[in-house]
């Protein structure tokens, strides 16, 4: 009988290896990072061990070449435990590497990808600005071609991995730009390493609600020089490698927030049965039983979503809007519901750090906003199924 969640003997495999590293080394630091607002980079460089830094990377440039089924289970069991670590390494793993493994050229992947999948190299990706978020194509950050390359101007807001502390860049960015004279919709990709001058950390932006073991930084370019090599694809041909990116973005968000409600439905699920209230554990009441029994449903339904799209998503091809938005629309809210649902059973205990189920009602709102609004994915999803068939 086919198993929707690990389709292969080898997707079986790498759950369980990810359960078994994630019991040992993720879970024991989860509530410290979080509290104290740091990236584990010790942790981050055993990911690179472990062969998942470049999960979709070519074996020839050091990465695993596996599936985006792959992918779901890595972020979906990393969630499970510490979604904001999980935030760092999908700002590395998909954002940087996949998007880079896709649409560079070989002497770009040859100089950035094996050490990006050792994790000797932390990526990101800039796509974001201060006055630019949902209206993507409003950015103003801006290139002009110049004799050997392009000089940068702008600043790019919310870069996940753009700090690892308070005053450290991350390695490498994609950096999404105008090069100047092209048109509103034509965005071009470049290459910007820490040590460029003109690249610049403004700021390391603290005092996050959730998602806070990962580093967030407002990232400056000020006549930043960018040699003509460390343009990705050509001039205005990156909107859509930006499209194609963001389907596997939302995927694997989506993948995040069913880790968040896995996790939380297991907590609820044991503390109904271990604390009694008038004579009685709690799963005897009825109200009890409505918040863990919709918490399960509502997470398989998402499950089985997740898990069917991304059997069918493939990395080159831009063909899965509907449904990469569709994932992130239903399950970011799910697993913030979840996450809620999990705190009122728990009742004070839920509301401080000892259960984890505060930290992760904090870290599912993220998923709400980040790599799209809800509002975003209604507003695509409504403007492409106005030009689809949905009875396929
Ligand atoms: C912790 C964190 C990590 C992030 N990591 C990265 C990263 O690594 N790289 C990166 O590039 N970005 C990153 N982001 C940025 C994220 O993708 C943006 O915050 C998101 O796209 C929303 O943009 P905004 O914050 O500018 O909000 P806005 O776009 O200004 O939206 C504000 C509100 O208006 C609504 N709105 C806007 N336009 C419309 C419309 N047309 N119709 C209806 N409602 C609308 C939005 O839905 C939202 O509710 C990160 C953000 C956070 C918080």
């Amino acid at each position: 009988m086919m198993d929707l969640f690990n389709p292969t003997p080898e997707h079986k495999a790498l759950r369980e290896t990810m359960r078994s590293f994630v019991e040992k080394e993720v879970d024991p630091q989860a509530h410290e990072y979080d509290r104290e607002e740091k990236f584990n980079m010790s942790l981050f460089k055993k990911l690179g061990k472990l062969g998942i830094l470049g999960v979709t990377v070519e074996e020839r440039f050091g990465g695993s070449e596996m599936d985006p089924l792959s992918a779901v289970i890595i972020h979906e069991e990393l969630s499970a435990s510490d979604p904001g670590f999980c935030l760092a390494y999908l700002a590395h793993s998909m954002l940087f590497a996949n998007n880079l493994g896709l649409n560079g050229n070989d002497a770009q992947r040859m100089k950035y990808l094996p050490k990006a999948c050792s994790g000797d190299l932390i990526g990101g990706m800039c796509m974001s600005e201060p006055n630019a978020g949902t209206d993507v194509l409003g950015m103003s950050t801006n290139a002009k071609v110049v004799e050997g390359g392009y000089v940068l101007n702008g600043a790019k807001m919310w870069i996940t991995n753009g700090a690892i502390d308070d005053q450290t860049l991350g390695d490498v960015f994609l950096v999404y730009a105008r090069v100047e004279g092209s048109p509103k919709h034509a965005l071009s990709m470049f290459i910007v390493e820490k040590g460029m001058k003109g690249f610049s950390l403004g700021q390391r932006i603290k005092d996050k609600l959730g998602m806070r073991a990962s580093g967030t930084a407002e990232l400056v370019f000020e006549d930043c020089f960018v040699p003509s090599h460390h343009l990705v694809g050509e001039i205005g041909q990156a909107t859509l490698h930006m499209m194609r990116n963001l389907e596997l973005e939302r995927l694997t968000l989506a993948a995040m927030s069913l880790g968040i409600a896995r996790r939380c439905i297991e907590i609820m699920n044991r503390y109904a049965t271990d604390r009694t209230s008038f004579g009685k554990p709690l799963r005897d009441f009825g109200q009890i039983q409505a918040y863990i029994a919709d918490s399960y449903a509502d997470w398989m339904a998402g499950r089985s979503y997740v898990y069917q799209v991304a059997s069918r998503l493939k990395l080159d091809d831009a063909g899965n809007r509907v449904d990469s938005d569709g994932v992130k629309l239903y399950c970011a809210r799910m697993a913030k519901n979840v996450a809620d649902r999990a705190i009122q059973v728990l009742g004070g205990y839920g509301y401080v750090g000892e259960y984890n189920v505060e930290r992760l009602w904090r870290d599912a709102k993220l998923l709400e906003i980040g790599g799209g609004t809800n509002e975003a994915h209604q507003k695509n999803m409504t403007r492409d199924l106005s030009k689809i068939n949905i009875l396929k």
